[in-house]
């Protein structure tokens, strides 16, 4: 064992205690494609929420939507998407794997050399990355339907209806989660990149001209969400788009990578969207999408947009690699032990509470049992009691359960219980009346070690 993170050991981690699987892996996997288990999907449930009440409670000026993945065609006309979300593709004529030519050596391109076998490229070509279905019982291409690419458009085709049923002003965000789909050329580093994924968007309807402002203001935000979220910040940089990177949407671009095992990649994108989408949206759509400032004279105009899109899974993903460590521990006396573990937030962790008799016999199981039913209100629980205790926590340790309760002979006799902590592995007892509150109160003065 070492202490690297590589990408080999969250894949392995991942499948061995139930967090992501291959998609249809009995039929030898779906390429772009990942199923979230028991752990995984209790992950990925608590970053949205985490995300969701950062966004919706702790903003006064944000509202929720859940729009749905099919749209009527011409909305990918009026975003841009049919024309330009496009990714350049080249093919190796020898080898036959296939490439995006923006990510390929400029000197390889230029001389259309093939990166992996040196034989020879074909001519770059654009390849659009929507996913194309058909609605309707007839497949002669009027049911053309596309899955959508990303979550925002639902929101700008319902800012209309969300400013007059909410009576919304000027600056306000509506907040969306669900997934977007995405014909990815090369899919790779595991649910990084994948055809079918989740996002967390929030749009930001703001005044024109004031559109700088809180372009700085969310860059803000965003950066003390992961402060937040308990993640090492120094894995963490801004990257600004520059000329030749920006969207055609795009007014000034700003994205928040992360130091991935594979290396600096994007996270989240932070971008100032003019007035481009809601003017399109009004001139294919042919519907007034101005809005009326009553503090303003009645004067109308179209707002700007300033966008903050973070992929869900990639959130994961990122979570994942953060919290991960081998590390050496001589707890047991030998200098050779160790334990995987994940440090992860203890309002993210798929379980918050292990309850673990020392033993089966003598009541403790029983007692056991009847704590963690006092516990399950609050928090998300689970009961082990098989194997020797130290195996039980190290088994809580690879899923990155915080707080272990063991129970004892001496919880019989006076009612306390020990309480064992994953970063420290420091163990503390603790009256059973009190548990639940100190868990509550050590989950708030959470800070990552
Ligand atoms: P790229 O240029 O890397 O293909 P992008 O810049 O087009 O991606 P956006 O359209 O800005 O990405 O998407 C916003 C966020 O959605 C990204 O920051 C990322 O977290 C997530 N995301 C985008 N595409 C994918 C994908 N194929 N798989 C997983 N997450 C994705």
């Amino acid at each position: 064992m070492d202490n690297t993170v590589t990408m080999e050991k969250i894949v392995s981690l991942a499948k061995r205690r139930g967090f992501v699987f291959q998609s249809s892996e009995i039929y030898g996997g779906q390429a772009g494609a990942w199923d979230y288990g028991p752990a995984g999907i209790e992950l990925k449930n608590r970053i949205q929420r985490f995300w969701w009440k950062e966004m919706t409670q702790l903003h006064d000026d944000i509202v929720g939507l859940d729009a749905a993945i099919l749209m009527h065609p011409r909305v990918w006309e009026a975003s841009g998407h049919v024309e330009n979300f496009t990714d350049p593709l080249v093919d190796c004529k020898k080898c036959k794997q296939r490439f995006r030519a923006d990510q390929i050596d400029p000197e390889k391109l230029e001389k259309k050399e093939c990166p992996e076998c040196g034989g020879e490229l074909t001519d770059t070509r654009k390849f659009n990355l929507m996913f194309k279905t058909n609605i309707g019982p007839v497949d002669d291409g009027t049911g053309l339907i596309y899955l959508r690419p990303e979550t925002a458009q639902g929101i700008y085709v319902n800012y209309k209806n969300i400013a007059q049923s909410n009576r919304m002003k000027l600056p306000f965000g509506i907040a969306q989660v669900g997934k977007a789909f995405r014909n990815e050329i090369v899919t790779k580093n595991f649910i990084f990149r994948t055809c079918e994924f989740e996002q967390m968007e929030m749009q930001y309807f703001v005044k024109p001209g004031q559109d700088e402002t809180w372009f700085d203001y969310w860059r803000d935000q965003r950066w003390k969400y992961y402060e937040k979220l308990g993640v090492r910040m120094d894995k963490l940089r801004w990257h600004r788009h520059g000329p030749g990177e920006l969207a055609h949407y795009a007014k000034d671009a700003y994205d928040i990578e992360y130091e991935f095992p594979m290396g600096w990649k994007e996270l989240e994108g932070v971008h100032n969207r003019s007035d481009y989408d809601l003017s399109r949206h009004q001139q294919f759509s042919g519907k007034d999408l101005q809005y009326i400032d009553q503090d303003d004279g009645n004067a109308r105009y179209v707002p700007y947009i300033i966008e903050t899109s973070a992929g869900l899974t990639r959130q994961l993903l990122m979570v994942l690699c953060d919290a991960y460590e081998d590390q050496k521990v001589a707890d047991k006396g030998n200098e050779d032990d160790w334990r995987t573990v994940l440090h992860f937030h203890p309002e993210l962790a798929p379980v918050t509470v292990a309850v673990l008799p020392l033993m089966k016999k003598d009541g403790l199981a029983e007692l056991a049992q009847d704590i963690r039913k006092d516990l399950k209100e609050d928090f998300p629980t689970d009961y082990d009691q098989g194997g020797a205790i130290g195996r039980r926590y190290r088994r809580q340790d690879e899923i990155g359960t915080p707080f272990c309760v063991t129970i004892d002979y001496q919880s019989k006799e006076d009612g306390t219980v020990t309480v064992r902590y994953r970063d420290s592995m420091e163990q503390v007892r603790v009256p059973r009346a009190e548990l639940a509150a100190r868990i509550r109160a050590d989950i708030k003065a959470y800070k990552r070690a």
